[in-house]
């Protein structure tokens, strides 16, 4: 039996979908005006595992990923740079795309853009301006706050609380500096669509609320089963979307609210704002994408992630224990023709352990510990008998297919001499880093310079601190191979 833990309700939850086996589920997603960061594909991944283990359950999943597309932070750049903010859209949501693939995360079933949903957010604007819960001021539409009495019940903050301590810009034209913006009224350079209250664009909070009313349906029909994204977005975003799509529809808005805990550096939440980030596709260049998918995977989705080279390389190694017993498994199954012993190997065992941790709130380092004592044990099982036969490997493939690589992703059959060569490169530029600070050490300066610029010429850039040398890889693996 699945539980989750729930945000709304501050417990873990029996799993009880409304329409089963359909489970829908909702992941806010990116604002499309630059790479993503590895903080973001935190959370991005964190969701693609639970859909990936809700399906390895029988349920059929579907995944619907918002791309917000009309934005402050869009339109401030396409001012900065002079280009239009749909072009600035368009090339991040395709960058978004590529690293998604590249972090082997499944596709999700809908990516609606708020662009392409015009209608429907005006329309469920309308709606809550005729039930009373939206007041326009001068072709600026609010929220009123105060008129939904359940404000506050995700994050469990209090609105008196709120309007006292509140930071919240004072804006005079709303009643309650805790009202928000449903519509915004066009300013010049601006983008803006033609509406009841005069051209403007939608606030942030209600896209979110359209799109997956739109696509996901309200019950007894439709309705959202799950509904996630990072913590930053308890409040205010998923509170408001709360009180807007309940007062629009007037049913339950979503029944499992997950939120997942921040990537941080050096304690400090990873984020665009305070510069301390690497995009996905930079660290990407030096590690592969099992090894940040283990990485996120060994701590729980919910709680705070300290990232680091150390804890990546150390992944990377990890991974090289799985690694080398699913090249063996491979090779067995292409050569082995052996009849001999099918040593006894409760493979049962491992998955009913699997799902049973994986069953508590989605465990997924209990999940990890499960896969890689079966590794251990499967190691064990082919160093103590000369004469497997091939089921055995079979049965271990088949084992890791559904976990490690079907839920967490942290290994991929397929790609397995890949993966290993993108290791082998790592190490053998090491190794020429290596050389290199040996020749400085002995004043050969010739050989050192030969090697940086060398190097240099394959895309591989050296960068000298005080403690040590680092490279970047500034070309991509399909620019080498032209
Ligand atoms: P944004 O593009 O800023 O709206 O963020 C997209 C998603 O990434 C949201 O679900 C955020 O909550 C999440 N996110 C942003 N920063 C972090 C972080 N440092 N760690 C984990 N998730 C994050
Ligand atoms: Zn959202």
């Amino acid at each position: 039996m699945l539980k989750i833990y729930n945000t709304l309700s501050k417990q873990k939850e029996e799993f009880k979908p409304i329409n089963p086996p359909n489970v829908n589920m909702y992941v806010c997603g990116p604002t499309v005006y630059d790479y993503f960061h590895i903080g973001n594909a935190r959370s991005f991944i964190s969701s693609d595992i639970i859909r990936r283990y809700l399906e390895y359950m029988g349920y059929k999943v579907k995944f619907v990923m918002n791309l917000t597309d009309v934005d402050d932070k869009i339109i401030k750049k396409s001012n900065e740079e002079k280009i239009d903010s749909k072009i600035i859209a368009e090339k991040y949501i395709n960058a978004f795309f590529e690293d998604v693939e590249k972090l082997k995360m499944k596709k999700a079933d809908i990516y609606p853009k708020a662009t392409e949903h015009m209608d429907d957010i005006i329309e469920m604007i309308k709606e809550l301006e005729q039930k009373g819960f939206a007041y326009n001021v001068d072709g600026n539409v609010f929220y009123d706050v105060g008129k939904f009495k359940e404000y506050g019940k995700l994050s469990g903050k209090k609105i008196d609380e709120l309007e006292s301590g509140s930071r919240v810009e004072v804006n005079v034209e709303k009643k309650n500096p805790l009202d928000f913006a449903l519509w915004k009224k066009a300013k010049e350079g601006e983008p803006y669509w033609e509406s009841p209250w005069g051209n403007g664009r939608p606030g942030w909070h209600i896209e979110c609320s359209a799109m997956s009313c739109k696509h996901l349906g309200v019950p007894p029909n439709g309705g959202i089963d799950i509904h996630a994204g990072g913590n930053d977005l308890i409040f205010p975003h998923h509170e408001n979307e709360i009180a807007q799509s309940e007062a629009a529809n007037g049913k339950k808005f979503v029944n499992y609210w997950i939120h997942f805990g921040f990537l941080n550096l050096d304690n400090e939440k990873m984020s665009k704002s305070l510069g301390n980030f690497f995009t996905a596709r930079d660290v990407l260049k030096k590690y592969s994408a099992e090894a940040i998918r283990l990485l996120f995977a060994q701590t729980n989705y919910g709680g705070p992630l300290n990232f680091s080279d150390e804890l990546l390389s150390s992944a990377e190694k990890g991974l090289e224990k799985i690694n080398n017993l699913a090249q063996k498994i491979e090779d067995e199954i292409k050569t082995n023709s052996k009849e001999s012993i099918n040593p006894d190997f409760d493979f049962q065992k491992y998955e009913n352990e699997f799902t049973r941790v994986m069953d508590d709130d989605f465990n997924t380092p209990q999940g990890v510990a499960v896969i890689f004592d079966f590794v251990k044990e499967v190691n064990r099982t082919i160093s103590e008998n000369e004469n497997i036969n091939v089921k055995f490997y079979k049965n271990a493939k088949s084992f890791l297919e559904k976990t490690a690589e079907g839920i967490l992703g942290i290994l991929d059959f397929d790609n397995l001499s890949k993966t290993s060569d993108g290791k082998l490169e790592g190490d053998l530029i090491e190794f020429l880093i290596q050389l290199r600070t040996d020749a400085k050490k002995e004043k050969n300066y010739t050989l050192a310079d030969k090697i940086r610029s060398e190097l240099n010429k394959l895309g591989v850039v050296l960068e000298d601190s005080k403690e040590k040398t680092t490279y970047k890889i500034t070309r991509t693996k399909n620019q080498a191979a032209n």
